[in-house]
């Protein structure tokens, strides 16, 4: 998502990107402010402008992302040498707020949540990338507790579905072949009458566009007919990213998660009757507040039932104005405990990537392939259908068409192999 918004305001300001801040005119820093660690950053990088703001006055300096809607005007005061401040909803009016710096020397700060143009201004897309996200939706409408989403981004508002496809078909005109559809709660998408599925279908017809993705998912919203979607339209890839959170039950009631581990269980039964090679990925949270030896135990175990592809998993960072940090007041897992749970639940994760990839050896997979692999041009690099990487050598003329790969070895984060010629 912040990719995404990164892109949109590289073609908000319609200026040419540099990786060099010096010679830059405008400095950006895009921002998260899921956990705390993720604003720290944000403020440690902005700190490291100020020098270069001190001895180039004109050149501007803003923030823009959740860590800008969450703290507003304050950071304005905190770190003056910024110029402006812009929530992630406000990324449309970029322009016209640095065209106002540029003519009046003034600091803003738009943070409002009813932007009318929400969704008109669409990403850069660097040309020869196969690969684009569209984003669907923005906003939250779910009450995880721990999560500081809904009040950083706002509710829940859905693009239309000729917008979506619109954008979608003006990237495969550009070259790109697979679509990554972004929401918070992507398949809670609907609009105007039509649910999920019928823009997983709508999608699957646009010709040219070769494989379909579409994150993050919501457990609850899964439906019927959206696995129906899954598995009729042919583009549409198996790999399906839902988080589940925890596997205890007392857990996943204090989030507000809406589904109880028995209720996910059956759904991921339901995605691998329909679809038997399906990869299913998710995030887990450790030391939520109140989190004994005996929910994580659960978690533990829900893991091995599962046997997940992979896994982002993050210690629980309460975040302000939401309701787990309340909790967290009272009922802290110690830090060193949850670190403990951590390193384990990790440690089993990669040993079971680890496993998966090597069990892959012998496969032939279809792979898009997207360019060189970045740590060694020798090779090209793709996705699999299961979204894993497979790198393997061959020509350059290769990027943007899918091929057959033999898998040859299971490494723990990518694969390689052979091409299938
Ligand atoms: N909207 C998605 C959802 O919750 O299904 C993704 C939200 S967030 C960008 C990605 C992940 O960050 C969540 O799935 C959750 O595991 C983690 N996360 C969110 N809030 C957190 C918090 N306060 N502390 C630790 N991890 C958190």
């Amino acid at each position: 998502m912040n990719e995404y918004d990164s892109d949109r305001i590289k073609n908000a300001l319609d200026a040419e990107p540099t990786d060099d801040p010096g010679s830059a005119d405008i400095i950006i820093i895009n921002t998260c402010a899921i956990r705390e660690k993720a604003d720290q950053k944000a403020f440690s990088s902005l700190g490291k402008y100020k020098t270069l703001k001190a001895n180039d006055p004109d050149k501007i300096v803003g923030i823009s992302g959740c860590v800008a809607q969450l703290y507003g005007d304050q950071l304005l005061k905190k770190m003056p040498h910024i110029d402006f401040v812009l929530g992630p909803r406000a990324i449309p009016k970029l322009p016209a707020i640095i065209s106002e710096i540029e003519r009046e020397k003034r600091k803003t700060v738009e943070t409002s949540y009813d932007i009318e143009e929400l969704f008109e201004i669409e990403p850069y897309h660097q040309e020869g990338k196969v690969t684009a996200f569209v984003s669907v939706q923005q906003g939250c409408n779910k009450r995880c507790t721990y999560c500081i989403v809904p009040r950083v981004r706002g509710s829940e508002v859905n693009r239309p579905l000729e917008d979506i496809l619109r954008e979608t078909t003006n990237l495969v005109n550009k070259g790109v072949r697979e679509i990554t559809f972004i929401g918070q709660t992507v398949n809670s998408w609907k609009e105007n009458g039509y649910k999920f599925r019928d823009l997983l279908r709508a999608a699957g017809d646009i010709e040219d566009l070769d494989r379909i993705r579409f994150t993050t998912s919501y457990p609850r919203d899964i439906t019927k007919k959206m696995i129906d979607a899954m598995s009729d339209v042919p583009q549409i890839c198996h790999h399906l990213h839902l988080p589940v959170q925890s596997g205890s039950d007392k857990v996943l009631g204090g989030m507000k998660r809406t589904y109880t581990r028995e209720w996910y269980v059956d759904t991921v039964k339901r995605l691998k009757d329909a679809m038997p090679d399906i990869a299913i990925s998710t995030d887990i949270i450790i030391g939520f507040p109140g989190e004994t030896d005996k929910d994580f135990e659960q978690t533990m175990s829900l893991m091995r039932e599962i046997e997940f592809e992979s896994s982002f998993s993050f210690k629980f960072s309460p975040r302000p104005g939401t309701v787990a940090a309340e909790y967290a007041a009272e009922d802290a897992v110690d830090p060193e405990v949850a670190s403990e749970r951590l390193y384990e639940l990790q440690a089993y994760q990669k040993e079971i990537t680890s496993t998966k990839n090597k069990n892959r050896v012998g496969f032939i997979e279809d792979v898009l392939v997207e360019g060189e692999s970045k740590n060694d041009p020798e090779f090209l690099s793709g996705r699999t259908d299961h979204n894993r990487i497979l790198n393997f050598k061959g020509p350059k003329d290769l990027v943007g068409k899918t091929v057959k790969v033999k898998v040859t070895e299971g490494l723990l984060n990518s694969l390689r192999g052979e091409l299938v010629v």
